[in-house]
């Protein structure tokens, strides 16, 4: 297993080959790579001044994809579509962001509370994966006009605190957009490795991230030994950030004009004002007062004003920080250094608080909204070999998963985890009263399983009958340090259990493996579409079979009309259904699911009116 993965390594990094740094942000995306001239880590910048790319996606009506800057306009003229703040819905379900909907100006679909959350617009429908991938397609293509080479392979950051659905989005993402993702990293590590922290191999110490973005805010608390980035705790608040300074310089100057906070309903004026006070914010970092207009409005505001109205987001932040010390165990004197991350860490008052916390200075030298992208790149370049003394781990070299409905893949140890690695998820059934379920584990980076290796088949028998979805059956991969992957698989609420090892390497020379990559690469963007038809079909007639019960089990409940009505969205959907437009057949079900929202409150309140009645007072 070790070989293999260190031929890997070898055998698809060429020498004169770049692999980037990106850092995906929620308000801005860069991307950047290790100058092999100087051999220091550089952000590709537009006409050689802006790095950042605004991690904005619009579509115009014409289908026509504008991404970053240039879509900037595009969120007070047509904020339907315009897409913001994509990262907020990676990996998520409807349930996961509902609380939050008032603050997507886009349409997030909202039937089903368990699935990943898709967003419309017009009549098409984008899962997060695409709408991310189409940013990162933007880098990518940015950064090859600029270096007049191909960018193919990518490191790419998360936060600290992302989930494996979260972290698997963000690769799935990387390999529409025809990357391929040779590590997902932590947005901390990267941070620290742009400061050279963690970079010796006997350096021992304990670190402070300081993160504040434009809509988010982490803190992560790592120990850094023996090369490893570890990290002890994580806190913060994802909807405290830059913005908030933003919205507390506007509402100053409302009062002072006498202006009433309704006017904001009016989009292009709240827009407008919005982007004054970013610029005054910015404007402070560097000046003691910042005079400005807006029609009649006077925009005027001192630093002294700016700390006083903002000072309690700040503490705000101060909070998180102490839980995470508290979570890890540690008083803030145990900590060696404080990394400032984030444009919004240029605010004096931030750097000064958080300083005077610590006791000590912050590391900010570097371009705090850069230096995640750098640390990124650093990692690339220790991945291509360039930077000799730093310690890879091994690597498994392809991605191992289960076979699930609709004989799509779903990955549970992707590929260039460390091992030895474990990993597990839970699964249900789709059918009643299912006694045994086929546990198929494949190896590969295809998205439909044929296109993979398959390693071994086994079936889980003895599932007491019950409800479809109610068994919860984990499914749990261990891949130990030989290579040896044992399967295993247990119903929760009974217990049954079996498993199975499997080899997974056994018989596969490197350049299979090798081959087996390319062909993900080359066949990433049919792929993502097979998924999406084949996601599209089962949720669909998941959602005939519900429908069809529902019409056996509450007949009295609807009028004729109703139920006739109801037949004949089924029967949109059914006609839809084996086409190939996962679009249509998501409006369709769209259709059927809105059309029917409201019967299932009827039977909700029929049931509990019928409970009631039986109970004696
Ligand atoms: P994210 O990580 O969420 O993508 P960034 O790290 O790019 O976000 O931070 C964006 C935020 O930083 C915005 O709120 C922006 O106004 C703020 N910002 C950028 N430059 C400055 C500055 N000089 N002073 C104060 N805030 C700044
Ligand atoms: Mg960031």
């Amino acid at each position: 297993m070790a070989k293999i993965s260190i031929n890997i390594k070898e055998a698809t990094i060429e020498k004169s080959e770049i692999i980037a740094g990106i850092d995906l942000g929620t308000t801005n995306s860069l991307i950047a790579f290790v100058n092999k001239e100087s051999g220091h880590p550089e952000c590709i910048k537009e006409d050689g001044v802006n790095s950042l790319v605004p991690s904005l996606v619009h579509f115009d009506p014409e289908g026509n994809v504008i991404v970053g800057s240039r879509a900037r306009t595009y969120l007070v003229s047509d904020p339907s579509r315009t897409i913001y703040s994509v990262k907020r819905l990676m990996g998520k379900s409807y349930k996961d962001v509902r609380d939050h909907e008032s603050y997507f100006g886009y349409k997030i679909i909202d039937e089903d509370d368990d699935k990943l959350v898709k967003i419309r617009v017009d009549n098409k429908f984008y899962t997060p994966i695409e709408l991310s991938s189409l940013i990162l397609l933007e880098l990518k293509q940015r950064a090859e006009k600029v270096l007049s080479n191909e960018v193919k392979k990518v490191v790419i950051t998360v936060p600290a605190y992302f989930n494996d659905a979260q972290r698997q989005a963000t690769r799935d993402a990387g390999k529409l957009a025809g990357l391929e993702v040779l590590r997902i990293i932590n947005e901390p590590t990267a941070a620290s490795l742009a400061y050279g922290i963690g970079l010796d191999k006997n350096e021992k110490k304990t670190i402070a991230v300081y993160d504040l973005g434009g809509g988010t805010f982490d803190i992560s608390i790592l120990r850094i030994h023996d090369g490893i980035f570890e990290v002890l705790s994580t806190n913060g608040d994802t909807y405290l950030g830059g913005d908030d300074f933003d919205r507390a310089i506007v509402d100053s100057w409302l009062q002072k004009n006498q202006v009433s906070p309704e006017r904001l309903s009016d989009k292009s004026f709240s827009q407008a004002m919005r982007l004054q006070a970013e610029e005054a914010k910015v404007y402070l970092s560097v000046h003691d007062s910042y005079e400005g207009k807006h029609d009649t409005l006077n925009c005027n505001i001192t630093r002294t004003e700016f700390e006083s109205i903002t000072h309690h987001l700040i503490d705000k932040t101060m909070v998180c920080v102490k839980k995470a010390l508290k979570d890890a165990k540690l008083d803030a004197s145990a900590i060696d250094s404080v990394v400032m991350v984030g444009g919004a860490t240029r605010i004096p008052s931030v750097k000064k608080m958080v300083s005077d916390f610590f006791g000590k200075p912050v590391y900010d030298k570097l371009n705090p909204d850069e230096v995640v992208a750098l640390g990124a790149a650093i990692q690339a370049d220790v991945l291509a070999g360039n930077q000799k003394d730093i310690l890879l781990l091994d690597v498994t070299p392809l991605s191992l998963g289960i076979e699930t409905v609709g004989e799509l893949m779903d990955v549970i140890i992707p590929r260039n985890s460390k091992i030895p690695t474990s990993a597990a998820r839970q699964y249900t059934t789709s059918v009643d009263g299912q006694s045994k379920l086929k546990i198929a584990v494949y190896q590969g980076e295809r998205d439909v399983v044929k296109d993979n290796r398959k390693l071994a088949e086994f079936i889980l028998t003895g599932i007491p009958a019950m409800p479809a979805g109610l068994p919860k059956i984990e499914i749990s991969f261990i891949l130990n340090a030989d290579g040896i992957l044992k399967v295993r698989a247990k119903e929760l609420r009974s217990g049954v259990v079996q498993s199975i090892e499997v080899k997974p390497q056994y018989g596969l020379t490197d350049v299979e493996v090798e081959k087996m990559l390319l062909d993900s690469i080359t066949h990433a963007r049919d792929d993502m579409q097979i998924r999406a038809v084949l996601e599209a079909q089962t949720e669909a007639s998941q959602v005939l079979q519900s429908a069809e019960k529902f019409l056996r089990l509450n007949s009295a409940l609807l009028s004729e009309e109703e139920m006739a009505s109801m037949r004949s969205h089924m029967k949109a959907l059914e006609q839809v259904l084996t086409g190939n437009d996962k679009d249509l057949i998501h409006l369709r079900l769209d259709e059927l699911n809105s059309y029917t929202a409201p019967f299932a409150h009827r039977a909700m309140d029929a049931a509990i009116a019928s409970a009631m009645k039986g109970k004696k007072v």
